[in-house]
């Protein structure tokens, strides 16, 4: 592999182009592992940022891509359908909440945060509410990179540098009720005020339920969705439920959003969706949504790509014939006897697990080379970043894979 030419020309993730962060050669990767150009095998801790929740090349869905790409890779959407869009459908009509069955296939999880509050925006200028034009948020959350995306992200530092570029949105303060504490009625109260407040301008409210990810690696108390469900009903606004993360079992449940027992008006998914094969994103809206939006104002040139509803169909089926449900329960109690002796070293804050995630929150986070240095000592590719040193692994996993992770995640909040 020549890394001179990645050096030279290639811009990563979050990094400089000129100054790039040291980078490791993947070759291959199957099942639980990432194999680098060398051989060095690498337990993938964080299921290459959450989405192989059943493992890298799952056979069913390498052939589905396979199959489709050799058929008809790719044709438009507006006019035309196909069958693997179809198919993706039925699979989804068959894990999606009841209710929510009218699809957007998005490029990507940030797309499909747009379409949502797009669909939120037409949704209430349809029905005479033309000036609820603005979302309501959870500081500490994460719904992705696109302009409109971010604006309704944290606004930690990437606000301040593109302000002027990003609209405006209302923030409420996080929930501060864990997960597990006693429902702390107070939790609520910011939300509360800010519909009160602003109702009449906002169109939808939208929060990560239970599980505020990227920004914030935070389990928040279920009775906040019921709480929020409420007030969104009582004050006129449309519930969003980003699930891009959390869908598909990652968290315990189907989606995060069971644990309350809420249903939102729209919901995202992605990530997991095609088991970390290709992009693909959905944005489900309910029949109250859909109905009154006359021509819903998006459509991407590669909309509901064929061979991404091929490998998404084949990706629901893998996970509706898995017992995710065990093994994610699995995870859970090992990672919480794994992760517990951490709670003694001295740079770490917090410790929290929930399904199969699990998180180190510390006071500072080793530098990259140390981090590249720690994932080929442990034989573990984890990527500690902010404050948190976190897996997300794939459901498969074994016990001594569990455990090899939990060492690797010590190791790196010891480095520093
Ligand atoms: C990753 C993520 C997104 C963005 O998805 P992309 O596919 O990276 O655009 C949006 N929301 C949540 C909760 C996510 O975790």
């Amino acid at each position: 592999m020549n890394l001179a030419t990645d050096r030279a020309n290639l811009w990563h993730p979050y990094a400089s182009a000129v100054k790039p962060p040291p980078v490791l050669d993947a070759a291959t990767a199957d099942g639980a592992w990432i194999v680098l150009d060398d051989g060095t095998r690498l337990i993938d801790g964080i299921s290459s940022w959450w989405c192989a929740a059943y493992g890298h090349a799952c056979p069913t869905v390498v052939q589905a891509i396979r199959e489709q790409a050799a058929k008809l890779p790719h044709v438009m959407f507006a006019g035309l359908t196909h069958e693997p869009a179809i198919r993706l459908a039925e699979r989804l009509n068959l894990v999606m909440p009841r209710g929510l069955n009218r699809y957007f296939y998005a490029d990507s999880g940030s797309i499909a945060v747009e379409c949502a509050m797009k669909m939120a925006i037409q949704y209430q200028a349809a029905t005479g509410h033309p000036g609820r034009r603005r979302i309501a948020v959870l500081k500490g959350g994460y719904h992705g990179d696109t302009v409109g995306a971010m604006s309704v992200s944290d606004p930690g530092g990437m606000h301040r540098i593109f302000r002027g570029l990003l609209p405006e949105q209302f923030f409420a303060d996080r929930p501060s009720c864990r997960f597990d504490a006693p429902w702390d009625e107070a939790s609520f109260a910011p939300m509360e005020s800010l519909l009160e407040e602003h109702a009449g301008e906002i169109a939808a409210v939208i929060a990560e339920p239970v599980f505020q990810g990227a920004n914030a690696m935070w389990f928040y108390h279920p009775e906040y969705l019921r709480k929020l469900r409420e007030a969104c009903d009582r004050h006129g606004v449309l519930l969003i439920f980003d699930e891009i993360a959390t869908g598909f079992g990652r968290t315990g449940r189907t989606f995060a959003s069971d644990y309350a027992g809420v249903l939102p008006d729209i919901m995202t998914v992605g990530k997991a969706l095609t088991a970390g094969s290709v992009s693909l994103a959905v944005a489900a809206a309910s029949d109250r949504v859909a109905e009154p939006i006359d021509v819903f104002l998006h459509g991407p040139t590669f909309m509901a790509n064929p061979i991404a509803c091929a490998a998404a169909a084949a990706s629901v089926e893998l996970f509706l014939s898995r017992d995710w449900g065990a093994e994610t329960a699995r995870i859970e109690r090992r990672l919480k006897t794994a992760l517990a002796p951490c709670r003694a070293c001295p740079n770490v804050k917090d410790v929290r697990v929930l399904g199969a995630v699990g998180v180190l929150e510390v006071e500072r986070i080793p530098d990259p080379e140390t981090t590249r240095k720690i994932a080929l000592e442990t034989g573990v590719w984890l990527r500690p970043y902010d404050r948190f040193v976190y897996t997300m692994p794939p459901f498969i996993t074994d016990d001594a894979g569990i455990d090899r992770i939990a060492e690797a995640m010590r190791a790196l909040a010891d480095a520093v």
